[in-house]
């Protein structure tokens, strides 16, 4: 039996995309050779591509004049390409965890950055609101899944500059309206498929509105002329996610998908609130994230954290452990973690409780 799989990243995929990305290795398309081993412009790649796109396209909803990008170079290259391609002399950036610093490092080597709100004083256990964006800024960016810390931006909001997002730990999970942002990015392997591909959804017209020359790899122009096919992508990765694309359509699509998380999240939010052994580490409930769900010992309780962690491992729970920052427990409730697993680990929070 397949154990259940908490890790937050790379991190548990459909078992269809694992499945078909062996019968891809072993013969692709009945082509008698491995995807392993085929030219990424052969047609049947291309075709590859061409599927994964507009399955993006189909299950975002997202508007004709934006492009899908597949790169390589993961989220942390996004720092970089993205104030590169789209900040004149300002952007502005929201601090709600290590990734949002680290995106915000990078856009320092391309000009002013302003922080407009931080929660790094509470180590980013909330959502700073009733910030305000300066208008001259080039872009805001925003990440709307902190993977880490367990914290979730769930609102599509207007705002008077180009609002950016690294959507790396919640694409796919919950409907959004694309056409509040002016760029989407992430690294695949917390939702998507193994680690080696970055998506890039970017809206057309923001492009070419900085002065500075922008070196060609690191240019999204060249990535939308070239069709993700400027030098060689990330083959086998954007094959298992075209693989999990093509699963989550027939389970319905990201409103069905939403709908699974949320009751999954609440079951777990729910115990672990009911539980005295336990406490959640975010206490405002409208900052809690589907996708990552960190929580801690309760008061008194501390000394038992490597027990549970212990008892979890032994009942094939892999990946409870919470970040080396945090402490504690982190439960990842991607996509494809069947309901049964998190039911699996509310019942050893039971007879964890039952007796202490
Ligand atoms: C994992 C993660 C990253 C880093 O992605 P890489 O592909 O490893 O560079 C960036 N942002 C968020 C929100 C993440 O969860």
């Amino acid at each position: 039996m397949k154990k259940h799989n908490f890790f937050a990243g790379p991190s548990i995929l459909p078992q269809f995309t694992i499945d078909e990305t062996i019968k891809g290795i072993q013969d692709f398309d009945g082509t008698g050779l491995s995807v392993l081993e085929i030219s990424h412009r052969s047609k049947q790649f291309i075709a590859v591509v061409d599927e994964a796109k507009s399955l993006f396209k189909e299950l975002l909803n997202i508007p004709d004049n934006y492009s899908v990008l597949f790169l390589g170079g993961g989220a942390s290259t996004q720092f970089l390409m993205l104030p590169f391609n789209l900040m004149n002399k300002k952007a502005a950036y929201l601090n709600t965890g290590a990734w949002a610093a680290k995106a915000l490092k990078e856009a320092k080597y391309f000009g002013e950055v302003v922080e407009v709100a931080s929660s790094k004083d509470k180590l980013y256990n909330y959502i700073p609101k009733g910030y305000s964006v300066p208008e001259d800024a080039d872009y805001f960016h925003i990440t709307t899944n902190n993977t880490i810390y367990g914290t979730e931006i769930f609102e599509d909001f207007d705002c008077k500059v180009p609002l950016v997002a690294d959507m790396s730990s919640d694409i796919f999970s919950r409907t959004i309206d694309v056409s509040k942002y002016a760029m989407i990015y992430g690294g695949a392997q917390k939702n998507l498929a193994p680690s080696g591909v970055t998506f890039v959804i970017i809206r057309n017209d923001i492009l070419g509105h900085v002065e500075r020359p922008i070196p060609t790899m690191m240019n999204y122009q060249t990535h939308i002329d070239s069709e993700s096919m400027f030098n060689t992508p990330p083959v086998l990765p954007i094959f298992s996610a075209l693989q999990t694309l093509r699963w989550l359509k027939a389970q319905g699509g990201v409103e069905a998908m939403e709908k699974r998380n949320i009751e999954k999240a609440n079951f777990l939010y729910d115990e672990i609130k009911r539980n005295k052994c336990f406490q959640p580490t975010i206490k405002d409930t409208t900052d809690r994230s589907r996708m990552n769900i960190c929580f801690i010992m309760n008061d008194g309780y501390e000394a038992f954290e490597k027990e549970f962690l212990d008892l979890a491992g032994e009942n094939d729970m892999m990946g409870l452990k919470g970040h080396r920052s945090v402490g504690g427990f982190r439960a990842s409730t991607y996509n494809a973690l069947p309901k049964e697993s998190v039911e699996a680990l509310v019942a050893l929070m039971k007879e964890f409780e039952a007796k202490h």
